[in-house]
């Protein structure tokens, strides 16, 4: 059965490239009928933090990533590493080095000196007898050939054993270094294809090597090139926001950044717009591109408000409520937040944004000196026109609204466009609203008219 894992380091937020290999290895697993395990890998004590693990079980929860097995700590699997340590020094496939930092350092210093790659010269690999003083454990990498294996997205990839040297499997302290604590547990889960950002690449070999000298059956791995911003360089918060979760704040739809990362190097034909089913059928890990994708705002931007016009209305809705309240509205106070986005969803990219230019369905508006101005005497009969048709009519519907304020303009021989802006001020506060049948609509009649009145008696005061 395939099994895939994705294992963040939990040293801060989830960024973006992390959730495209999250995705890429639970799209895989779905896709398979496999399995997808969330592993946390935590043994970097002082750079790991409780918070950083929650920032990354919020955002697969946010993203709907859901995994079959875990989370896992790394930190709760100390006594397995310790003992597959002991085994490997049992079997010989691990020794104990006693070399000094003096000594490191200076052989360090010689290979520089000598432009040869600065590498472990081997000089403990074969001691007879025990050392003296404190110790690291290496693997004893095999001296001589090479390690190749298929990448699924880069082919064949070879390294030769002489460029890897022994690497330190348990420091002085006894713990366990990254690359073992990764190899023990892709063995002990059964891991089956290991799909993970390409600055990983280097690791690859070294991991295959101690897997092979466990006796174990490395899995398939797939490198999956990084994200660079739209100047070519890797992505950093130098280009907005890299975490996921400011994706949320910023208004994102889970479904519009989840579809946004799965194309970005990886296509299937032109298809932009993927339903999470879709992905699950058409994702091909041969299909992710070989080169660096460009992270492209505007698309996202085009995909989130693909979403929010044609995503499920109480998902829109929910995760909507959430930006109401960030921005201080209550969204009880005013229309359903499903006829809010329908009326809203052309005019906004976001959910934030759609929150921001929603107060006034939910909160008084006050007018401002500019818009008080635009509101001349002349211009008092007709709104008042509208504030009584509005008063009496017998059914609260678009149509209705609608046909009050043409009434009003035949009445009083105006055109539409000369008083619908004033009315839209009133009911609004700006010039900006949706059309002005459905925002009185959604307003309400006793606050439309209530607003209806304030404008006027403004006017009269003035
Ligand atoms: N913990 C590693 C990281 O966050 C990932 C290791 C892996 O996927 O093998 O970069």
């Amino acid at each position: 059965m395939v099994r895939t894992r994705f294992a963040p380091s939990p040293t801060g937020y989830l960024h973006i490239g992390g959730a495209r290999t999250a995705l890429y290895s639970y799209l895989f697993a779905r896709q398979q009928q496999g399995q997808f395990i969330l592993r946390i890998e935590d043994t970097d004590l002082e750079r790991s933090t409780s918070e950083s693990v929650q920032a990354i079980l919020d955002a697969m929860q946010w993203l709907n990533l859901q995994y079959d097995e875990g989370p896992y700590y790394q930190t709760q699997h100390f006594d397995r590493y310790r003992d597959v340590i002991a085994d490997m020094l049992n079997a010989g496939t691990a020794y104990r080095c006693y070399c000094s930092k003096e000594h490191l350092e200076a052989l360090r210093t010689e290979q520089m000196a000598a432009k040869q790659k600065p590498r472990y010269d081997g000089r403990c690999r074969h001691l007879q007898e025990a050392g003296e003083g404190a110790f690291v454990v290496r693997f004893k990498n095999p001296l001589e050939g090479v390690v190749e294996f298929d990448d699924l997205v880069r082919g064949t990839l070879r390294f030769a054993n002489t460029e890897l040297d022994d690497l330190i499997i348990a420091r002085s302290d006894g713990t366990p270094t990254y690359n073992f604590t990764v190899v023990v547990d892709d063995w002990d889960m059964k891991i089956t294809h290991v799909i993970r950002g390409d600055d990983h690449i280097n690791n690859t070999p070294r991991q295959i090597n101690i897997l092979r000298a466990l006796g174990a059956t490395p899995p398939h791995y797939a490198h999956v090139p990084m994200i660079l911003g739209s100047d070519g360089k890797r992505l950093s918060k130098r280009h907005g926001a890299v975490s996921v979760m400011q994706y949320r704040e910023e208004g994102f739809l889970p479904e519009a950044l989840l579809n946004y990362l799965a194309r970005l190097g990886w296509s299937y034909g032109d298809q932009e717009i993927f339903s999470m089913a879709e992905l699950v059928q058409f994702f091909n890990v041969n299909n992710i591109s070989r080169s660096p994708a460009a992270f492209n705002p505007e698309k996202l931007l085009w995909l989130n408000q693909h979403y929010i016009k044609t995503g499920d209305p109480a998902h829109v809705a929910n995760e909507l409520a959430w930006h109401m309240e960030q921005v201080g509205i209550d969204a009880n106070n005013g229309p359903t937040l499903v006829d809010l986005i329908a009326a809203q969803a052309e005019r906004t990219k976001t959910l934030r944004e759609m929150a921001e230019k929603s107060r006034y369905f939910y909160a008084d508006v006050q007018l401002a000196g500019d818009m008080k101005a635009q509101f001349t005497p002349e211009l008092m009969p007709v709104l008042k026109t509208v504030r009584d048709g509005l008063v009496n009519l017998p059914t609260w519907d678009k149509e209705a609204i609608h046909h009050v304020l043409q009434q009003a303009a035949e009445m009083h021989a105006l055109k539409l466009g000369k008083f619908a802006p004033l009315v839209r001020i009133a009911m609004t506060g700006g010039t900006v609203s949706p059309p002005i049948d459905t925002t009185i609509l959604l307003i309400g009649r006793e606050r439309a008219v209530l607003r209806m009145d304030q404008a006027m008696l403004g006017v009269m005061s003035a």
